[in-house]
């Protein structure tokens, strides 16, 4: 939905015009899986699928959210009373927003939000993200607060792991606020650095699909938990604050010294090594070179797939039917068990690959997939 949509939908809503309108991408991890939580290196781009929001203050500490997505009507909450994991609905990433600016000092006195988003709620690109980024810089221009992009992030993040109460890394809140148009985020998620890599596929010849295929498996959170635990064992076994903090070329020795915790070993050999294909990835792109980085996607999958393990036969599927078809290279994206996978391949290869994969999830019995190309957008933005 568009600006003039979303603006309609709020005058009609509430009664009046709203103050403005701004928009935030959803985002796919280019490459850096759950490297975040280790102090590591993503990789993530945003995607030209939007969350937009309508916003106007209010005086009276008072809160009104309505989506155009959920039929749940307008929702009417107080400041004063906004607890931490108190909320369970769709109105927890705007109200935890509020919430974290709130607490952080900022003296937002209430809002009136009429949103609507284009990002695929569930399905790994970060459809939460997007609407708590949205809200954020509305709330950031209405009140100026001058907070920078990269603060707004830290909020959100705040904000879905406090008032949600979802543990998930900075990586989607950076994403969808800092991400730039044509260009992939090099971000370090221990002191937040970030460049702006130069991602134009299709000045190269070359697009990437996204491939929603459309499950979520069940066991995803607490398997993310033990992948978070076992990480941190990890370090923790090896002397280290992070994982980040263990050289690619020191690798051997300590994985040697890890002895039988082969466990361990497995999430140690991902988070590594994942780290120097971000690294790789970087180098590629900055010289040029963007085809070069299809087998490092691929590498990505395949320590995902057999070290860390959160893969499943869905995503397996994606990546496996793609390089057949001639993919340069394929991998899953976000949390896995589930989620989306991307595919990057030469322009003239989109159609067959496309339906090689439908075909393959047809014959495997499994539910249509969504498959999209995925163009590196603009980050979060006023559009109105
Ligand atoms: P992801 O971020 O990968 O899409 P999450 O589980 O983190 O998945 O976030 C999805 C949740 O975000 C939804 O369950 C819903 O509560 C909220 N959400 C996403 N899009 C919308 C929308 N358009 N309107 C209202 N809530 C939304
Ligand atoms: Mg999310």
């Amino acid at each position: 939905m568009g600006a003039v949509e979303v603006r309609d939908g709020f005058t009609a809503l509430y009664g009046a015009e709203p103050e403005g309108v701004w928009s935030a991408p959803g985002r796919v991890n280019l490459i850096g899986e759950h490297t975040d939580y280790n102090d590591g290196f993503v990789m993530p781009f945003a995607l030209p699928h939007t969350a937009v929001a309508a916003v106007s203050r209010r005086t009276d500490g008072i809160l009104r959210l309505h989506s155009a997505d959920i039929d749940a009507g307008v929702v009417e909450l107080r400041l004063d009373a906004l607890r931490p994991q108190s909320d369970k609905e769709w109105t927890a990433y705007p109200a935890g927003v509020v919430w974290a600016l709130r607490e952080a000092g900022h003296p937002v006195t209430g809002a009136d939000i009429h949103l609507a988003s284009a990002v695929p709620a569930g399905a790994g690109l970060s459809s939460s993200a997007a609407l708590e980024v949205v809200v954020a810089l509305a709330l950031n221009d209405l009140y100026e607060l001058g907070l920078p992009p990269w603060r707004l992030a830290r909020l959100c993040q705040r904000a879905e792991n406090v008032y949600v109460g979802a543990p998930t890394g900075i990586m989607d809140q950076t994403a969808s606020a800092c991400c730039e148009d044509g260009h992939a985020l090099f971000l370090d998620t221990r002191d937040l650095a970030q460049r702006q890599i130069p991602f134009d596929l299709a000045a190269e010849g070359m697009r990437l699909l996204v491939v929603d295929t459309r499950v979520k498996h069940a066991h995803n959170e607490g398997e993310y938990g033990k992948r978070r635990a076992g990480c941190e064992k990890g370090a923790a076994l090896l002397g280290v604050d992070a994982l980040r903090d263990i050289a690619y070329d020191d690798l051997d020795a300590a994985l040697a010294r890890l002895g039988d915790e082969e466990e361990v070993r497995r999430l140690v050999r991902h988070v590594v090594t994942e780290d120097q294909r971000v690294e790789r990835v970087v180098a590629l792109l900055e010289s040029g070179d963007t085809r070069a980085i299809g087998p490092l996607l691929t590498a990505s999958h395949v320590s995902l797939r057999d070290d860390f393990r959160v893969s499943c036969p869905e995503l397996d599927l994606v990546v496996d039917t793609a390089l057949a078809a001639g993919a340069l290279g394929a991998r899953m994206t976000g949390g896995g068990f589930g989620g989306s996978a991307i595919v990057l391949a030469g322009a003239p290869d989109v159609d067959t690959l496309t339906k090689a994969v439908e075909e393959a999830f047809a014959a495997a019995g499994f539910t249509a997939p969504r498959v999209f190309e995925a163009v590196p957008s603009p980050g979060a933005r006023r559009i109105s």
